[in-house]
This record gives structure tokens, C-alpha cells and sequence, in this order.
């Protein structure tokens, strides 16, 4: 049989403003230790044998600045740097518009998850490969309670909840149609996957790592500060 040449992009969604971070730079652009998140993220994709080439989206007037930090720091894979839209839907659309034909497999990363390991990145791809679609995630820790008007209406079964982290990958022309079917019914979603789960497709869970945080409060940098020796 002959063997299909595998192609396989990262999307990296970085073009957020990072309010919650309450700094006048978005968190992705924070330096841990002199460098970028975002760097200490693309380093990871990069080193991946797996992965082809990365797209990445930034803020428009971002664009020009990151393009030149990708090559002061020698991220070789970095085939396209766009700009994204208003929510992180809009700017992995963006991402997913550009991509050529030959592409078979999708990673979606975001720019601000810097300590995801190698391992998992390209186990995700594997699962996706085999399955279709697959994701990160890692068990619960607390007791999840759904509540409404300052009073708690159910307590959810901890033993089927998962705390979703990306990477998540996917066959391209499954993610594609997701994407575009979200755009006609004007759905947006928390995650990729679930506008994958709303085809009807089924979407495999690998198991994640705890370090593997996105940093979004200023206390999550405080954290980045001590994983970045360790991760
Ligand atoms: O908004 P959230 O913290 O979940 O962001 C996750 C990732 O999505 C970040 O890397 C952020 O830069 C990116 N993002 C984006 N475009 C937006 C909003 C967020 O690329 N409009």
C-alpha cells in the first residue's frame, strides 16, 4: 500500500488582549526570565518532529513586531503570521482560512499554554490521526457544583468531569467543516472540540499534564515563574 505523506500545521491562537491579566500587554507577550510566553511555546511546536509548519495569529498591529521575534529567537517553522478576529473563534478561523490543500492534520495550541510537553503535543497528533479529532485534558480535581442566583442547583458527578486543555487536533477537513458550520449557525464555543461534538463526531480524550496551565491571572504568571526551571 502505498503511504499517504502525512502534512500536519499548528494553529496557534495568540491574538488576545490579555485583559484579565490587567497588564497593558497581552500575556502571551509577557517575558518569564527575558523571554516571550509565546516563544517558550512555539519552541515546544517547533521541536516536534510531527509538526510541518505553524501558523501563527496575532493582534493586526502585532503583526510586524512578532514576525521579527520569531526570527531573533530561531523559531524555524513559523510558515504565516496573521491577524486575528474578536474572539479566539475568530482568530483560529482566521488561522484555518489559510491553510493549503495537502494539509491533513490540524493542532490547535493556545500561545499562552508554554509548558505542554513534546510527548503529549504528538500524542494528541496520533490520536487524531487514527480517531479524527482528540484533545488534552486531565481529571478534576475539585467538586464541580453548577449554581444560579447564589445558590448551588446541582452537584455534577466529579468521576465523569475533565478540566479541557489544548493542544486539541483534529483531521483537517473535519475541523474546517465544524468551523464553518459554527459560522453559518453564529455559534461560539470555549473550545474547538465542541464545535466538533456539535457535528455529531466523536472526540477522544488523551490524558493531559498539571503543568500544562494556561496563564491568564496574574497569579498563574507567578506559577510560570517556577515551572519555567522545571517544565
Ligand atoms: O481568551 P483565552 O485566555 O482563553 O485565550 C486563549 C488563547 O486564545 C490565547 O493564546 C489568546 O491569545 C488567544 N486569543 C486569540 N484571539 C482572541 C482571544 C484570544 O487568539 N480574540
Amino acid at each position: 500500500m502505498e503511504k499517504e505523506i502525512e502534512k500536519v500545521t499548528a494553529i496557534l491562537p495568540s491574538a488576545g488582549s490579555g485583559r484579565r491579566m490587567g497588564k497593558d500587554i497581552p500575556k502571551q507577550f509577557l517575558k518569564i526570565q527575558n523571554k516571550p510566553i509565546f516563544i517558550y511555546t512555539l519552541e515546544k511546536l517547533d521541536s516536534s518532529t510531527l509538526i510541518n509548519e505553524i501558523i501563527l495569529v496575532v493582534r493586526t498591529e502585532d503583526v510586524n513586531a512578532v514576525k521579527e521575534t520569531v526570527e531573533e529567537w530561531g523559531i524555524r517553522k513559523v510558515s504565516s503570521v496573521v491577524p486575528g478576529g474578536k474572539e479566539r473563534q475568530d482568530s483560529v478561523l482566521n488561522g484555518l482560512k489559510i491553510l493549503s490543500e495537502e494539509v491533513n492534520i490540524v493542532v490547535i495550541h493556545d500561545a499562552v499554554r508554554p509548558f505542554v510537553s513534546v510527548e503529549k503535543i504528538e500524542e494528541v497528533i496520533k490520536v487524531a490521526r487514527e480517531k479524527e479529532a482528540a484533545i488534552l485534558a486531565i481529571p478534576v480535581k475539585d467538586t464541580i457544583k453548577r449554581g444560579g442566583d447564589g445558590c448551588v442547583e446541582a452537584t455534577l458527578n466529579r468521576n465523569f468531569l475533565w478540566s479541557v486543555q489544548t493542544p486539541q487536533a483534529f483531521k483537517a477537513d473535519l475541523i474546517k467543516k465544524a468551523f464553518e458550520k459554527a459560522r453559518q449557525d453564529g455559534i461560539y464555543a470555549t473550545d474547538d472540540s465542541s464545535l466538533v461534538e456539535r457535528l455529531g463526531y466523536p472526540v477522544y480524550i488523551v490524558e493531559g499534564e498539571e503543568q500544562n496551565i494556561k496563564i491568564t491571572s496574574p497569579e498563574d504568571l507567578l506559577i510560570a515563574e517556577v515551572f519555567v526551571d522545571n517544565y
